[in-house]
């Protein structure tokens, strides 16, 4: 199964992300993790999408597009992955529906899109810290770690992102409201979006994932099915 987690820059997919991928077996594919572990090895791709992710635009969809599919291609991701960052274009939405079909005989599960408001999502950029390890990103003051500046995971030393000061936060959201946000209405009228209220407790959000997909509850062969084990939809 193939889910995508679809909202703006700090909506808190990466956050879900780690919570979902905890709890329910699939792979996490995150496109900006990927580029920023492919700038820090130098890598030609690296190379390419530092220029646009310093400014906050998008990186062009063919190159996003290869990243992703070659990831899509390893083994820890044949029984499907939740998708993080990924599609941010309509084009690349396009591209991974024909690809998972050629490729893989499947099609996109469900999109978890997690809404939040921008004052909201300005406050939650500025204040965020990652871990270098695992990524695990957490807040200052909305989800702070244990101790201050120290991933709970791994106890690697927090970072915030180039990206995330005032200005290139503010890009990255006008680059979303004009690329991404027109996402909402072509998985709408598919009837896979999931709308998610992203404007309460990280813990809440999670329930309602969870509630939307129906997952936890479900028996063990429905369960296969978010899984990846068998082809059937989410949906009894
Ligand atoms: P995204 O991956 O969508 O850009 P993140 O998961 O990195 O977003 O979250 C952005 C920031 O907001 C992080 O600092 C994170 O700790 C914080 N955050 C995530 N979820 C919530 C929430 N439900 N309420 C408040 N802050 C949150
Ligand atoms: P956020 O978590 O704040 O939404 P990401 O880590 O997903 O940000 O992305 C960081 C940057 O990486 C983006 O601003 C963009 O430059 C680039 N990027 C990530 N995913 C894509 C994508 N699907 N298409 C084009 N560029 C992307």
């Amino acid at each position: 199964m193939y889910l995508i987690l679809l909202g703006a820059p700090g909506a808190g997919k990466g956050t879900q992300a780690h919570i979902l991928t905890s709890r329910i077996q699939i792979a996490h594919v995150s496109s900006g993790d990927l580029f920023r572990e492919n700038i820090k090895k130098g890598t030609p791709i690296g190379i390419e999408a530092k220029g646009y992710i310093d400014r906050g635009e998008l990186v062009p969809d063919e190159t996003v597009i290869e990243m992703i599919m070659n990831h899509l291609n390893t083994p820890a991701c044949r029984n499907g992955a939740l998708l993080d960052g990924f599609p941010r274009t309509i084009f690349q939405a396009d591209s991974l529906n024909n690809a998972l079909h050629e490729r893989f005989n499947k099609g996109i599960g469900r999109i978890i899109y997690v809404k939040v408001d921008t004052d909201a999502l300005l406050q939650r950029l500025s204040g965020r810290w990652i871990c270098p390890v695992c990524q695990t990103p957490y807040h200052e003051l909305n989800n702070p770690p244990k101790i201050k500046g120290i991933c709970d995971h791994d106890a690697a030393a927090l970072y915030q992102r180039d990206d995330d000061k005032r200005s290139t936060a503010e890009r990255r959201l006008q680059v979303y409201f004009n690329q991404t946000m027109p996402l909402i209405e072509y998985y709408k009228k598919q009837g896979l979006l999931l709308e998610i209220n992203g404007q309460q407790s990280v813990e809440n959000v999670t329930n309602d994932i969870i509630e939307a997909l129906n997952v936890l509850s479900m028996d063990k062969e429905k369960k296969d099915i978010i899984l990846g084990e068998t082809e059937e939809s989410l949906v009894a």
